[in-house]
């Protein structure tokens, strides 16, 4: 991953930010780093009000850095080398004061996996909905990663008919579905192909079945992300803690515990249309043009094409509520 470039100063990838350091993984070697006195100083001028947002904001987990190694295991990054991709809130309509990489929690990303169980706990279609319009919103292609599918029999014939329908529907939409089942050792290839040489920001709640997916794909694993949470969950800021953790079959994966507390929400409502890729060909259309809300306004060409089937009536409501949310 490193390569020796001038002045000994070697190209390093962030894989943890920590409130006064970087962890940087140069080749075989973790380094801990801190920002050079320039770079310290460039972005020192620009106060951070946020409390979780104690840390230097320049490099973010995911970011490739030109660091000087010191000895005993140390380094100083010089450079902040250029991303090409940032999860993290889309600084569409910047506020005069803030910085812009105030908003990326993860750089150089590929993918947003978003991971729900079929049941225990049952999917929280809204939250995928929330989850992708973030991604949608990074522009970063998304995966929903379906797990403990061996619960699928002990379902209604209802809700599973539903359940199965809403996946296709995603699919419909064109995003991939994985299915997953730790217990019959099922999908478990598919997910490996699709998060190999990629880097993948994973998103789900406690209880999903995230731990024991992962030490499925590779032992440890799991156990590697929980201890992550774990230890934001005793109050520390998620933010300052994210890591970034090497797939043995090539990849990397950065988890998310809380989510919420990033303001990825933040979408301004006249952009959350662009978000779900089946309205996008609507937008513009209404009667009253980029004006419409979509909501009750006459001739809405999106309520239309709800009507006529083309927009799934749940996705719609999913739009909604998000929209008219404080
Ligand atoms: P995490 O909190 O998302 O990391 O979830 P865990 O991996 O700790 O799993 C939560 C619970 O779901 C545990 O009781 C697991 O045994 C169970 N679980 C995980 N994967 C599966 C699965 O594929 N099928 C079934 N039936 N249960 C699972
Ligand atoms: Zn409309």
């Amino acid at each position: 991953m490193s390569q020796h470039i001038k002045n000994d100063a070697i190209i390093g990838v962030v894989i943890k930010k920590m409130t006064a350091a970087y962890q940087v993984r140069a080749g075989e070697q973790v380094l801990t780093c801190t920002l050079s006195p320039a770079l310290a100083a460039a972005n020192g001028r620009k106060p951070m009000r946020s409390a979780c947002h104690a840390a230097p904001l320049l490099a973010a987990v995911g970011d490739q850095v030109r660091i000087k190694p010191l000895p005993a295991g140390q380094g100083m990054i010089l450079e902040v080398l250029p991303r090409r991709s940032s999860f993290g809130r889309r600084g569409a309509l910047p506020m005069p004061d803030k910085h812009p990489s105030e908003q990326v929690i993860v750089a150089n990303v590929d993918q947003l996996v978003a991971v729900f169980s079929i049941d225990q706990p049952a999917p929280r279609w809204n939250l995928l909905d929330r989850y992708l319009v973030a991604a949608e919103a990074s522009d970063l292609p998304a995966l929903v990663c379906m797990t403990k599918l061996d619960l699928l029999p002990e379902l209604s014939p209802e809700t599973r008919a539903e359940t199965l329908q809403i996946l296709a529907d995603y699919e419909r939409i064109g995003y991939a579905v994985v299915q997953t089942s730790v217990v019959h050792s099922s999908g478990m290839d598919e997910l490996c192909a699709a998060l190999r040489e990629r880097v993948s920001v994973l998103i789900g709640k406690s209880g999903v079945g995230k731990s024991s997916l992962l030490n499925g794909l590779q032992p440890g694993l799991g156990l590697r992300t929980a201890e992550v949470s774990a230890y934001n969950g005793k109050g520390r800021h998620t933010t300052t803690h994210l890591e970034m953790v090497s797939l043995h079959f090539g990849g990397a994966i950065v988890d998310t515990p809380g989510m919420r507390e990033f303001g990825l929400w933040d979408i301004h409502p006249d952009e959350l249309g662009q978000c779900f890729p089946e309205m996008r060909p609507y937008l513009g259309r209404c009667k009253f043009g980029l004006d419409c809300s979509h909501d009750e306004e006459p001739g809405c060409a999106v309520r239309r094409a709800v009507m006529d089937g083309s927009i799934h009536p749940r996705r719609y409501r999913s739009y909604l509520r998000l929209r008219n949310e404080p």
